[in-house]
């Protein structure tokens, strides 16, 4: 009797650690947190060396996003204020540049923050608000190990086997995947994108290290849109140092710096509408109205259309003028097409957008998915006219670009404009030209001459309306 009970007493035993947390299985989060030492983590301060890629930069779609090197990076996380800032030095990896991102030669001194729903950069000492910035990099803070556990614990997420959700509406959704000694090995997440609707990212963390009972991988290999986007060597990691990160009274001031448009009348019919970093043209013709660039995101894209409507009153909008694919200058495009509006664009770049006008938003509906509409898109090989007999708009490629492969530019012929985007913008007034000059320009100055085009001004998509002198001299040609 008594052997019968002490075995079944042993198998109970025996029954019950197999059902014990920890044994085997990650059961709850509280077991993550522990072996991430996640749950007396407040801050983490991180440095770095390795390389990052220009996310949206490429020289054609469906080509790897332009690479920098970082010579040194610190990232400063607070997980208790829901913000970072992150400072690096990076190069570009090829000199003279394949792709886009400003043209600057050596180090760049890159400082970039976010906190709650804030998002700057700083720009010569000064905060410049980005609230375009603000999905990534609560995206890079809350997908971090610690931020994923920290997001589940926090009510944002839950963790079922071996898998951690965790989303925030409108921005991102993620799962991670909880590995050996319950480390989280990988993130796969959805992004909302201006371009692209949801985007896809993954992040591998591997090599976990630990850093005085914080455990970090000292390796982080991100993918955005299907190609590597960071690729970080982990060299360093301090936790609860001090980490305010507070946001500037400028930044707070300026929740929406998209929606801010100044159009200025440059010729009858034809309006340049600034305002902010990226500007468009409205070209008025005798039934509807043609855009020149749809850029950043919808606020923007929203704002211009409202202005163009205002501008040209009883017009449709019938065409926009897509310079080139880059994200910053097609974040619109999204929103133009929720509204009809056909795209007219590099040839090279007709089935990119066309996948990009047809792709899902799930995670941020935006005014595309809401509209159900459905707009087409038109290429341009070398050469593309659109006339109504009164005025005419002539588009034309700009090969040989290091910027891009798919530039296109548009003149005027009546009025002898000629609008373009990233391959020329003007410098400060009374700035000394960039020597020896910025190669895209040169290439813009010599396809202006193979076309023989008789420009007058320039109107570039950044910068201000200058005159074709002002081009030549940044080109380095005198006259
Ligand atoms: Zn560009």
């Amino acid at each position: 009797m008594r052997s019968i009970l002490s075995s079944l007493t042993a198998a109970l035993t025996a029954a019950l650690l197999l059902l014990a947390p920890g044994a085997g299985q990650a059961q709850t989060l509280q077991d993550v947190a522990k072996a991430l030492g996640a749950d007396t983590v407040k801050s983490l301060e991180i440095q770095g060396i390795g390389a990052s890629f220009l996310v949206g930069q490429s020289v054609l779609p469906g080509q790897p996003w332009p690479q920098f090197n970082i010579k040194s990076l610190t990232l400063l996380m607070n997980y208790e204020t829901g913000s970072l800032r992150e400072e690096a030095i990076r190069v570009r990896a090829l000199e003279p540049p394949r792709g886009g991102g400003a043209y600057a030669r050596g180090d760049l001194r890159q400082i970039v923050a976010l906190s709650g729903d804030h998002a700057w950069n700083v720009v010569a000492d000064a905060p410049v608000p980005a609230p375009i910035a603000v999905t990534d990099r609560q995206f890079q803070l809350w997908s971090t190990p610690q931020g994923v556990v920290k997001a589940a614990l926090a009510g944002q997420g839950t963790m079922q086997g071996r898998t951690i959700a965790i989303a925030v509406p409108g921005r991102f959704k993620a799962t991670a995947t909880v590995g050996a000694s319950n480390l989280i090995e990988r993130v796969d997440a959805t992004v909302a994108n201006a371009v692209l609707g949801d985007m896809v990212v993954t992040v591998t963390y591997a090599d976990y290290k630990d850093f005085g009972g914080v455990k970090f991988p000292t390796r982080i290999r991100q993918t955005s849109g299907g190609f590597p986007s960071v690729d970080l060597t982990v060299t360093e990691v301090r936790a609860n140092v001090p980490a305010d990160v507070p946001v500037p009274d400028i930044v707070r001031q300026t929740p929406n710096p998209y929606a801010r448009v100044a159009s200025q009348k440059v010729a009858d019919g034809v309006f340049y509408i600034a305002g902010g970093s990226h500007h468009s043209v409205a070209i008025e013709m005798q039934d509807h109205v043609i855009v020149a660039e749809a850029p950043l995101n919808e606020a923007r894209a929203l704002a211009v259309l409202a202005e163009v409507r205002t501008l040209v009153p009883g017009k449709p909008i019938r065409y926009v003028i897509v310079s080139h694919h880059h994200f910053d200058h097609s974040g619109g495009v999204r929103t133009f097409a929720g509204e009809g509006i056909t795209l007219v664009t590099h040839e090279a770049n007709k089935a990119f957008f066309e996948r990009v006008i047809a792709a899902p938003a799930t995670v941020n509906p935006d005014h595309l998915a809401k509209s159900g509409r459905k707009a087409t898109v038109e290429g341009v090989r070398d050469k593309r006219v659109l006339s109504d007999g009164t005025r005419t708009v002539e588009i034309y490629s700009i090969p040989g670009s290091l910027h891009a492969d798919d530039l296109v530019m548009a003149y005027l012929p009546r009025e002898k404009f000629l609008i373009e985007a990233d391959a020329y913008t003007p410098p400060a007034p009374n700035a000394e030209p960039m020597t020896p000059p910025n190669p895209f320009t040169v290439n813009l100055v010599e396809n202006i001459g193979k076309q023989k085009l008789a420009v007058d001004q320039i109107l570039p998509l950044h910068g201000r309306v200058v005159p074709v002198a002002d081009l030549h001299k940044a080109a380095g040609q005198s006259h």
